[in-house]
């Protein structure tokens, strides 16, 4: 059984657990080293049980907290190459915990299978994960501008999906962020829409995904209630039940989501 808990999601910072029961992982720490020791208290977590931290890149929302845990705490970090030169320049004697890999490889952690794939969003080298434990997978897909082959072949491989909704189009565009802004978000190398969301999230449920979980909501451009209903109409548009067919939630911004089973 995989359980996903996630810690925090959204632009003020992401980070997310992993577990299998014995193999406990953390996907980003975007959040301080204090909020991450008390979330993983409150799952009866230590920090020194964990058995690695897995970075999606360097944007600071998802590694904040990292350079107070590293202190702290004697876990290997997985990045991909660009990644972890990024992470090498900004944090102190990291070198020798950090295992680099290439987007499109995998590796394995405890009994975890790790399976990563490249993402199109404006960092050094931006990687999406795969985690399975020989029964189920988990894909995490957030921070991208768009879809590739190989997001669609990781989230329609997933039983859980936790997918990146990150804004609604219309707030975006009436919004008051500046044009150049607006155009980085909408960009290629930016993150996804609500709508993108919705589509990706019917090619997982067609792929077998029991679970999805919307996140990295934006606080200016977006709402729970928003992107859960334009997932949810993309859902039924396409004969899925968004009720009946699957379990769709959306991480809670600041505070820990209640832990998700597959
Ligand atoms: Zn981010
Ligand atoms: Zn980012």
């Amino acid at each position: 059984m995989l359980t996903l808990t996630t810690l925090a999601s959204g632009s003020s910072g992401n980070c997310l657990l992993l577990s299998t029961g014995r193999t406990h992982i953390l996907i980003d720490a975007g959040i301080s080293c204090r909020r991450i020791k008390t979330a993983l208290n409150a799952v009866s977590l230590h920090p020194s049980e964990l058995a690695a931290v897995l970075i999606t890149h360097e944007h600071s929302d998802h590694i904040s907290g990292l350079a107070t845990l590293t202190k702290q705490y004697d876990f290997p970090i997985w990045a991909s190459r660009g990644t972890a030169g990024e992470l090498n320049r900004r944090i102190a004697f990291l070198e020798d915990r950090l295992f680099p890999f290439l987007p499109g490889s995998s590796f394995c952690i405890g009994d975890l299978h790790i399976g990563t794939f490249p993402i199109s969003h404006d960092a050094a080298q931006p990687s999406g994960y795969t985690v399975t434990d020989g029964h189920r997978t988990a894909a995490v897909v957030t921070d991208l501008g768009v879809v590739t082959e190989a997001v669609l072949a990781a989230a329609s491989c997933a039983d859980l999906l936790v997918l990146e909704a990150n804004h609604d189009e219309g707030m975006l565009l009436s919004g008051a962020y500046p044009p150049f802004l607006k155009s980085r978000i909408l960009g290629d190398c930016g993150h996804l829409s609500n709508r993108s969301a919705g589509a990706l999230a019917c090619a997982a449920v067609s792929g077998g995904a029991t679970t999805v979980v919307l996140a990295h909501l934006s606080k200016e451009n977006n709402t729970p209630t928003l992107a859960h209903s334009t997932v949810s109409d993309t859902l039924s548009c396409s004969q899925i039940d968004p009720c009946r067919d699957l379990q769709l939630t959306v991480a809670p911004r600041d505070v820990m989501g209640a832990p998700l089973a597959v």
